[in-house]
């Protein structure tokens, strides 16, 4: 089990450090957002425990940017306790816990293993949103009883959407996980990718809609 921890306060960093190394996990520690970034894409981490003050790019930031990445390794933030909001924010950015500094140690090995146990389950089942379940090994989208095969951006697209439940996936997201690119001009085919789904979705009878927020992405609504 190998961890990486991103915590800029050195003295909190070596201390979590030294007691996930004694509970067996490989661990790897960066001091900063973008070395921890950096380190996170590899994907090679069976968990990021990610503090959300740091220098360089805070930890938010390098979550959303993991998750547009398709990156989704377990996190667990760390925040300050007066930092009630940036709980929901970091939630809302796909994290899949949190925790409260100060945190008893056995508190953060608890969550880590409770964790990784949750994503080790969540493998292979198929994600779903109101009454549309995609399969992820036949590359259909079903509704009811019925079904319609996406094409590869398409579903690219329909599990970016569904990965993020209902909240929105800005065009940027789409362009850098479906086209692998930066470039503004693929925001064009964002929109066509889009309407081949919104006729896929009309096609399954599905009360699920993908919804335009001008100027920022789609979400799915109706669920
Ligand atoms: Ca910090």
């Amino acid at each position: 089990m190998k961890i990486l921890l991103v915590e800029d306060e050195i003295g909190l960093a070596d201390a979590v450090g030294a007691l996930l190394i004694k509970e067996h996990y490989e661990t790897d520690i960066a001091n900063d957002g973008k070395l921890g970034l950096a380190l996170a894409q590899t994907g090679g981490y069976d968990a990021v425990i990610l503090d959300i003050m740091l220098p360089g790019m805070n930890g938010l930031d390098v979550l959303s940017t993991l998750r547009a990445k398709g990156i989704e390794t377990p996190v667990l933030l760390l925040t300050a306790k007066s930092e009630v909001s940036d709980k929901i924010n970091g939630l809302d950015c796909g994290a899949d816990d949190y925790l409260t500094k100060p945190f008893e140690i056995g508190e953060l090995l608890a969550r880590i293993r409770a964790m990784t146990r949750r994503k080790g389950m969540q493998v292979d089942i198929n994600p779903k949103y109101g009454d549309i379940t995609l399969d992820l090994k036949k590359g259909e989208l079903w509704c009811g009883s019925e079904s319609v095969v996406l094409g590869r951006k398409e579903f690219q697209m329909m599990e970016l959407l569904l990965s993020n439940e209902g909240k929105i996936v800005t065009k940027e997201m789409f362009v850098k996980k479906v086209w692998d690119s930066n470039d503004e001009n693929d925001y064009n085919n964002v929109e066509v990718y889009i309407s081949f789904l919104r006729k896929k979705l009309q096609i399954l009878h599905s009360t699920v809609l993908i919804k335009t927020r001008r100027g920022i992405g789609y979400c799915l609504d109706g669920g």
